[in-house]
């Protein structure tokens, strides 16, 4: 729900709401339940698997946004709210005078939005029939009729921008219909940029405000039952949404160039933190995710000094590429800043292995320490001794190429015993432990391994 909420730049909140109360919203899990004030605007399809869009109704929030309500059943609805300022810029046409009214309609003719000069009164009767254009009391209107919801778009155009423009635009050959669906490309393009320019800014200002902050994913030798070492998995302490996942903003900083920023930051802060741990644990390792543009994948060239760590060893450390982001263009950058890392002792796992486009030959050309096996594979274990196969065919493949491996995400107990049972060493996932602060990893850490309590 966040990674929707953040990415599609239209929807401000999404919720589901059960027994009347809201459980969850893309931000946090409400416990207890939340009771809805407007609940009548906000349960209102009328049957299971029907979607009913409300005029704009003020959120929890207080902007007032358009309501797209799904119901499961009788009782679960799940909301999406919209932001009504996706119809701004039709207000510039109408104060242009070329449009007379914009409007989107129910199919039971209610209009969700309406602006301009006309009013809903003045809209033809809405049939069911598909996109057209009709004459009605003076106005052209264009009728474009939603493929996925009950919904048309409704655009009148005043008669003198019609003979104004008409030679020179074809309006009625292209169809206002076309004509619109241009307008909103262009305003989804337009959005979708100022979009992420508000991430960029917000990104940045996460930084400066040190809103970032470093969770640990214990990894574990599963025949020693010892703790080996952890990920480090980046969270984003937002002062308004609270703990916010990578997989919602480095998408995002990937495309808006702040990626490289945000691998800075960690390996600053990793620096720092784990200084203690790392020196009086020699034995253990520390994973760092990184991106294909921090290899410079992107346009412009990296320095590989920026990828090096200043208070901790480098043979403590893994840097994680993930699978599915690396393509074989990336193979003589990646090789090369991979080279200099692996020169200072430091290690290289592909991460989400499987997911990805790998063959085997272009796997070799990266010279790799670790195979992390992706979760999706773990999932498809289904008992100590069953699975789908794929997982029989994966820990081959690594063993016919000499790497390690380690398989993410076991839940269950019988997860760790097919792994074992084929060789794998070694795990991390929420049977064994779930991300943690550092203060809590290094009590994972003495505890696990039976080691002396740290000092700070
Ligand atoms: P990843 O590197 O594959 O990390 C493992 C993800 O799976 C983590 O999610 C972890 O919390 C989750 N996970 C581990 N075990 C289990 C399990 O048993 N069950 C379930 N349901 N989930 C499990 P997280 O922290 O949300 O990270 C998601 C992805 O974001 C990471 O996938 C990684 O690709 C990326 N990421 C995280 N931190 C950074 C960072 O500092 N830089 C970059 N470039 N990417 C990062
Ligand atoms: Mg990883
Ligand atoms: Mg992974």
């Amino acid at each position: 729900m966040r990674d929707k909420v953040f990415k599609v730049m239209y929807i401000r909140e999404t919720g589901i709401i059960n027994d009347f109360k809201l459980v969850c919203n893309d931000v946090k899990i409400f416990d207890p339940p939340v009771e809805i004030t407007e609940l009548e605007h906000r349960s209102i399809a009328d049957h299971d698997g029907e979607i009913a869009i409300v005029p704009p109704v003020s959120t929890l929030q207080g902007a007032k946004s358009i309501l797209v309500n799904y119901r499961v059943n009788q009782t679960s609805y799940v909301n999406a709210l919209i932001d009504p300022d996706i119809f701004a810029e039709f207000h510039d046409y109408v104060r242009l005078g070329e449009v007379s009214g914009v409007f989107l309609v129910r199919e039971d003719g209610k209009a969700v939005i309406s602006f301009g000069a006309l009013s809903e009164k003045d809209i033809p009767p809405i049939s069911e029939s598909v996109d057209h254009i009709s004459h009605h009391h003076g106005n052209v209107f264009s009728i474009y009729k939603s493929g996925e919801f009950p919904l048309y778009a409704v655009v009148a155009a005043s008669p003198a921008f019609i003979l104004k423009h008409w030679r020179h635009d074809l309006v009625f050959l292209i169809g206002l219909g076309a004509l619109m669906s241009l307008f909103l490309i262009l305003i989804m393009k337009r959005n979708r940029k100022h979009r992420l320019n508000l991430l960029y800014e917000e990104l940045w200002q996460a930084i400066e405000k040190n809103e970032f902050c470093v969770y640990y994913l214990p990894l574990l030798d599963m025949n020693s039952n010892q703790c080996v070492g952890a990920e480090a998995l980046i969270r984003w302490q937002h002062p308004s949404q609270g703990l916010v996942l990578p997989l919602v903003f480095i998408p995002a900083a990937e495309q808006n160039g702040m990626i490289r920023n945000i691998t800075q930051w960690m390996i600053q802060r990793l620096d720092l933190e784990l200084r203690e741990v790392l020196t009086q644990n020699p034995s253990i390792h520390i994973s760092l995710n990184l991106s294909p543009f921090d290899f410079g994948a992107g346009q412009d060239q990296i320095d590989s000094n920026d990828l090096l760590f200043n208070g901790i060893p480098h043979h403590q450390i893994i840097y994680e590429i993930t699978e599915h982001r690396l393509m074989p263009r990336h193979v003589p950058v990646v090789h090369e800043t991979m080279a200099i890392l692996r020169q200072k002792g430091a290690k290289l796992a592909l991460d989400d292995f499987g997911t990805g486009y790998s063959n085997l030959s272009y796997l070799q050309d990266f010279h790799l320490d670790y195979l992390k096996i992706d979760k999706m594979f773990i999932d498809g274990i289904q008992s100590q001794s069953t699975s789908t196969g794929l997982i029989d065919h994966v820990i081959n493949i690594a063993k016919s190429m000499d790497y390690q491996l380690i398989a993410e995400g076991i839940e269950h107990e019988y997860q760790m015993s097919y792994l074992k049972e084929r060789g794998v060493i070694f795990g991390q996932g929420f049977f064994f432990a779930k991300p943690m602060p550092l203060k809590d990893f290094k009590e994972y850490l003495v505890n696990t391994n039976s080691i002396e309590k740290f000092k700070h």
